[in-house]
């Protein structure tokens, strides 16, 4: 589909990041389009991971983070102190580096946020849970055992788990943090396959060191570098015909 038809989530203009006094991100504009894949690669220690956390406020959590610039959310600036961050952060979920279910059931990992959300009708609850695992692709493996723990899933389980814990909360855009990092290849390909299915409805932006992962999933791919936006384009044309030496250096191996 071409970029004009296509929604934008995120307008991300002039954004700066410093811990303390080290800036992490530098001057980074771009835009986030709606219902794709969009992926960030980069070397270690380029800023992949500030970014994303920037997209809901996440960032801030950190002691002495200092953040400047604008990041408009379907038109508003969440960068801006009045809006609302509690909003933000279900409507822009989040699926971390290693998987981290609560030490609860796997029923109650999915629970926990409707119920914190005020929910408490059983059926209702049974109702999200099982819709979430279903888009998580896990309901099959787990729905005679909704009642263990989580810890006695496998780690790919455990991945998808979170990701059904970020869908039951209903959110617009889910945010990936090298969601693959800590998997087997048979897991991390579950994890792709899901990532293509839930793009038709959600909207994704994937932080990944894996270059063919980015390659075969993404739509749109920016590489970074030193805190600085290189080149962000259709992710056919970064591993193709990139349009910046640097970028063909680092996906062709030769730095990174
Ligand atoms: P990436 O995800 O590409 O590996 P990060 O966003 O994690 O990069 O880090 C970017 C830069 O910010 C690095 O120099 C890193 O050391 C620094 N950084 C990241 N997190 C913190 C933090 N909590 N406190 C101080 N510096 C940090």
């Amino acid at each position: 589909m071409p970029q004009t038809a296509t929604q934008t989530i995120f307008d991300v203009r002039h954004l700066y990041v410093w811990y303390g006094e080290d800036q992490a991100l530098k001057d980074i504009t771009l835009t986030i389009p709606e219902n794709q894949v969009t992926a960030i690669i980069g070397p270690s220690g380029c800023g992949k991971s500030t970014f994303i956390k920037t997209l809901n406020r996440m960032v801030e959590l950190t002691p002495n983070v200092k953040v400047r610039g604008e990041i408009l959310y379907r038109g508003q600036n969440i960068i801006d102190p009045s809006y609302d961050v509690v909003q933000l952060r279900t409507d822009v979920g989040m699926v971390f580096q290693k998987p981290n279910p609560f030490p609860k059931s796997i029923y109650d990992n999915i629970a926990y946020g409707p119920r914190i959300h005020g929910i408490k009708n059983k059926a209702q609850l049974d109702e999200i849970v099982e819709k979430s695992l279903r888009g998580a692709a896990l309901w099959d493996e787990v729905k005679d055992r909704l009642h263990e723990n989580a810890y006695g899933l496998s780690g790919g389980q455990q991945q998808r788990l979170c990701i059904a814990r970020c869908l039951a909360i209903e959110p617009d855009v889910i945010l990936m943090d090298e969601p693959t990092s800590a998997l087997d290849p048979i897991s991390t390909l579950k994890i792709e396959e899901l990532v293509q299915e839930l793009k038709k409805n959600y909207t994704i932006v994937i932080v990944t060191h894996n270059m063919q992962q980015a390659a075969r999933i993404s739509d749109r791919t920016a590489f970074f570098l030193n805190g600085e936006v290189v080149e962000y384009d259709d992710t056919n044309t970064i591993f193709s015909n990139p349009s910046d030496q640097r970028t063909e250096d680092y996906i062709t191996g030769r730095f990174g």
